[in-house]
Order: C-alpha cells, then sequence, then structure tokens
C-alpha cells in the first residue's frame, strides 16, 4: 500500500526526522490557510498523488509551457493562485502513464534554501535477506538514470535485521555523501531513525529524493514515498487508515473487498484461478500459447458462489477481456460445488465472451457434468494445456 508525501512526512516526523513544516489541503482555502501558518517568505505547492516526478510534469488541461506539480511560491497570493490552478486538474510524470492523475490535494510547505541534494533509500532486499539501504550524491534527479549512467555514484550498505542497525551502517551512509563535521553526525543519526521507522512501520520501501542540505547547515526531507507491506497492515491501524482508494485502480479496490487478489494486467484473457502458484502458472502457459493475461486473479482456498460472481464481474469489467479462462483444483472444495457457482455466476452476470474451464480434483466428473449440462457455452477442459489452447482458440474464432 502506498500512501501520499504529507502522510510520509507526518509518519516520519515522529521519529525526530527533520521535515520543512506543512499542512495538506483539499480546497483553495485550505490551502491559503495553510500558507497563513507557515513563516514565509518562500513556500511551495505540491501536488499529491501516489507518483513521482510531479516536479517536472505537465498538466494535461494546462498546455506545456504551464509550471508543473511542484511550485515554488513566493506570496500567500501566490499559493492561492498555483493551488487554484493544479486542484482538479490531471497532472501527468514519467510514473503516472499517459492517462495522468486527477490532483485532489495539495501539501503547502516551507520553502527551503538549498545547498546540496542527496538522494536515500530503503528497500527489502530478498536476494540478501536484509534491509538494503541505498545512498547517493546525485539527489533530486532519475535515480535509475543515476542507475545507468553513473553507477559507481551509488552506494549500497545492507543491514541484517537480525543485527539491527549499527554505528558503522552510520558511518558509512554520511560516508558515502561525503558529509563531514556535523553534517555527518546528522547523516548517521538520520540514517538510524528511518531505519527504526522502516522496521517499525513494517514498509516495503521508503525513498527520500531529495534528501537536502540547507544553507544553514541542516539535512531536512523534502520529498519522500513510501509504501508498506500489505501483510503487515493489520497491525497498523493507523497507517491502514491512511488508504487513499481514489489512487488506486477501481477493478483492485472491488477485489480486495471480496478478498480476491486481483492485479489488471494488458492482456486479452481473463483468468480466474485458485491459489497464487496456479495463477501464475495459467499466465504463462496463455502467453505461451500466443495470448496475454488480462488479469491475475487468485480467489483463494475458500472460493464460494458469491465470490465466483463477484470474481466474474471483476474480469469482465475490463473492456479488453475477450475471454476466460477458469483453472480450479478442487482440492478442499469439490469440483462440482465450484461447477454449480461457475455455472450460477455465468448467469448472473450474463456471460458475453467464451469460456473455458478446467477443473481436476475431487469429484470433477460430477463438475464436468454440471458444466456440461448446463446449457451455457462453456468449454470444458482435461488440462492446464488443453484450456489454454482452447481459450485461445475461442478467443480466435469470435474476433
Ligand atoms: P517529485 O520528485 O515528485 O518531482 P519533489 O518533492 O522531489 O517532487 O520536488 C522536485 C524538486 O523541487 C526537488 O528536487 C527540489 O529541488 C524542489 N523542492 C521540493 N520541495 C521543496 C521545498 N520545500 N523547498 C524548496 N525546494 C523544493
Ligand atoms: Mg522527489
Amino acid at each position: 500500500m502506498n500512501i501520499h508525501e504529507y502522510q510520509a512526512k507526518e509518519l516520519l516526523a515522529k521519529y525526530g526526522i527533520g521535515i520543512p513544516a506543512g499542512y495538506a489541503a483539499l480546497t483553495v482555502e485550505e490551502a491559503v490557510a495553510g500558507a497563513k501558518q507557515l513563516p514565509g517568505p518562500l513556500y511551495v505547492v505540491k501536488a499529491q498523488i501516489h507518483a513521482g516526478g510531479r516536479g517536472k510534469g505537465k498538466f494535461k488541461e494546462l498546455g506545456p509551457d504551464a509550471k508543473g506539480g511542484v511550485r515554488l511560491a513566493k506570496s500567500v497570493e501566490e499559493v492561492e493562485a498555483n493551488a487554484k490552478e493544479m486542484l482538479g486538474n490531471t497532472l501527468v510524470t514519467v510514473q503516472t502513464g499517459e492517462a495522468g492523475k486527477q490532483v485532489n490535494r495539495l501539501y503547502v510547505t516551507d520553502g527551503v534554501d538549498i545547498a546540496s541534494e542527496y538522494y536515500l533509500s530503503m528497500l527489502v532486499d530478498r536476494a540478501s535477506g536484509r534491509v538494503a539501504m541505498i545512498v547517493s550524491t546525485e539527489g533530486g534527479m532519475d535515480i535509475e538514470q543515476v542507475a545507468h549512467d553513473t553507477p559507481e555514484k551509488i552506494t549500497t550498505i545492507t543491514i541484517d535485521p537480525a543485527q539491527g542497525f549499527m554505528p558503522h551502517h552510520g558511518r558509512a551512509v554520511a560516508f558515502a555523501l561525503n558529509l563531514t563535521g556535523d553534517l555527518n553526525k546528522q547523516a548517521q543519526k538520520l540514517s538510524r531513525q528511518l531505519y527504526t521507522a522502516f522496521m517499525d512501520l513494517d514498509c516495503e520501501m521508503l525513498e527520500i529524493n531529495p534528501l537536502v542540505e540547507t544553507e544553514d547547515g541542516k539535512l531536512l526531507v523534502l520529498d519522500t514515498k513510501m509504501s508498506f507491506d500489505s501483510n503487515a497492515l493489520y497491525r497498523h491501524k493507523d497507517v491502514e487508515a491512511l488508504r487513499d482508494v481514489t489512487e488506486e485502480d477501481p477493478a483492485e479496490v472491488e477485489a480486495s473487498e471480496y478478498d480476491l487478489a486481483y492485479i489488471k494486467l494488458d492482456g486479452s484473457i481473463g483468468c480466474m484461478v485458485n491459489g497464487a502458484g496456479l495463477a501464475m502458472a495459467t499466465m504463462d502457459i496463455i502467453k505461451l500459447n500466443g495470448a496475454f493475461p488480462a488479469n491475475f486473479l487468485d480467489v483463494g482456498g475458500g472460493a464460494n458462489r458469491e465470490k465466483v460472481t463477484a470474481a466474474f464481474k471483476i474480469i469482465l469489467k475490463d473492456p479488453a477481456v475477450e475471454g476466460i479462462l477458469v483453472n480450479i483444483f478442487g482440492g478442499i472444495m469439490k469440483c462440482d460445488v465450484i461447477a454449480d457457482g461457475i455455472v450460477a455466476a455465468a448467469k448472473d452476470v450474463n456471460l458475453s465472451v467464451p469460456l473455458v474451464v478446467r477443473l481436476e480434483g475431487t469429484n470433477v466428473e460430477q463438475g464436468k457434468e454440471i458444466l456440461d449440462n448446463s446449457g451455457l457455452p462453456i468449454v470444458s477442459a482435461d488440462d492446464l494445456g488443453d484450456a489454454a489452447r482452447k481459450i485461445v482458440a475461442e478467443v480466435k474464432q469470435a474476433a
């Protein structure tokens, strides 16, 4: 789960991390009220969307010469004018895709006199089984570009979670950033605070770009992105409450309400499968047969009629879907029960695209009989390969 910049900053501030003052705003009035509480004379108005690259982004409605999603303002009046221009409009950045994202929230924050910009991020590194801290003197830029052009300017420091954050980790971060004197001490302290926040909050990723050194010698977090391990959210109700579903794919939000693991993809074959491993194999074999999956969907172990119906509806909402492949292994669930659910759901949603079903497991014969006698044009398949070949052929024929 992702959250907005201002929410991440509020969380980090609780760990004593240096953050410029700021206020979130849903309206122009709130933006003005926020600015009035800041000392000035420099303010920054920032679009709050779940995507980076806002500074260099462009508003669809405003033409190529208008300013982007991070704007300096030199008075409360300028804050107001910028808020008016930004709210409700669509910001397109390198991370939003062409469609862009509507800006519904702003963050009005202190303008900082920047001496240097740095990069610091943390993530769970599966390969080493550690937390990786990635630092670079090249802040404020596209880090992928830095990694590509000048990889020697990126340092990775890994921390064993069993051992925890040691003083030498902090020194390594400060050294990688070329900091001396008091700034060096600040970097050591900051990296420890960030590690603590990262572990406490079950983060998946925490990125600070830029981390800045101010003209008066302070390290401040100017921009941050945070994402959390969804499996750990149950123990962070306060973090869960920060979820902004308007930033998420509506189909994925609906799926999560039914406890379905659904991820939208770009292909044309909708998939309904039980078990993540089988779902991955199903997507692979669709590709092997020359088509592309429209989604990943794991209905889980205890899929009942209601869940199957919800899954059908979510798959069919995607206009790119030209056919559906159901691939279910009836281990604990019996195939005849699943077949009943599929038939009922297919009738319920007035299925308009070809449907191939592959059932395997307990009571598979009864299950196939139910499908065959349903009066619906359901094509039954014998195994995974057969199922993939059949759905690809059906879709080609229908086209
Ligand atoms: P994004 O990464 O989405 O473009 P940032 O918050 O990193 O957004 O802003 C882009 C740039 O704008 C930063 O690299 C920094 O130079 C400048 N900036 C952002 N916030 C402030 C601020 N509070 N004061 C001064 N400059 C800022
Ligand atoms: Mg940034």
